[in-house]
């Protein structure tokens, strides 16, 4: 059984009885459709580095890495996918996990936004003693303070923070950590202050 490989119907004789597309054109489509989703999502995840750091989140760095290891691995499906529509082989299983794919990085970067955003809950205060700092080189605000942490399972945190309270802070000073909980639940850091 072989399947139109725009549409996804099955296919009897060359040409596709439900769309209407040969073989040959349904490549083509379906390749400028894979090519049209996948700067959607890589337009998303050039949106979600700037939207992640508005209301920055405590495990802000955690969040990246899984982003980083997303977007390769999407990246990598989707040239697979492209291959094997080169060569006329089945995708449309691994088609719809692509496309299921690409709104991802946008939701991430709506689901940040929306847990600082609309965040009303009360602030909780934390106490912290700065102990490190590191300043990752690039376009965007990439400036961690080391801080002790206060949960019981974790020995550091790695505070987002702007330019200048990365400037004001050295190691050894003793600093109070600001967060909110987030509407949606994933504690951010809305300002450090000295104690
Ligand atoms: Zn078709």
């Amino acid at each position: 059984m072989t399947r139109c490989l725009d549409c996804g119907a099955e296919r009897t004789s060359d040409q596709c009885s439900t769309c209407g597309l040969t073989s040959a054109a349904a490549e083509v489509m379906i390749r400028r459709r894979l090519v049209r989703r996948t700067a959607w999502f890589l337009l998303g995840a050039v949106a979600f580095l700037p939207a992640s750091q508005v209301f920055p989140p405590l495990e802000l760095d955690a969040i990246l890495i899984f982003v980083g290891v997303l977007f390769f691995l999407v990246l990598g499906l989707g040239a697979w996918i492209d291959r094997r529509a080169r060569g006329h082989a089945e995708i449309e299983l691994f088609k719809r996990i692509y496309f299921g794919f690409i709104p991802v990085p946008w939701l991430l970067a709506g689901l940040l936004f929306v847990n600082g955003k609309f965040d009303t809950t009360p602030p909780l205060r934390q106490e912290a003693t700065v102990v490190g700092k590191f300043s990752m080189p690039g376009v965007l605000r990439n400036n961690r303070l080391v801080v002790t942490s206060w949960r019981g399972d974790q020995r550091i945190e790695r505070l987002p923070v702007d330019r200048d309270d990365f400037n004001r802070f050295q190691r050894g000073d003793r600093i109070v950590v600001h967060l909110q909980e987030g509407i949606a639940g994933i504690p951010w850091v809305y300002a450090v202050y000295r104690r």
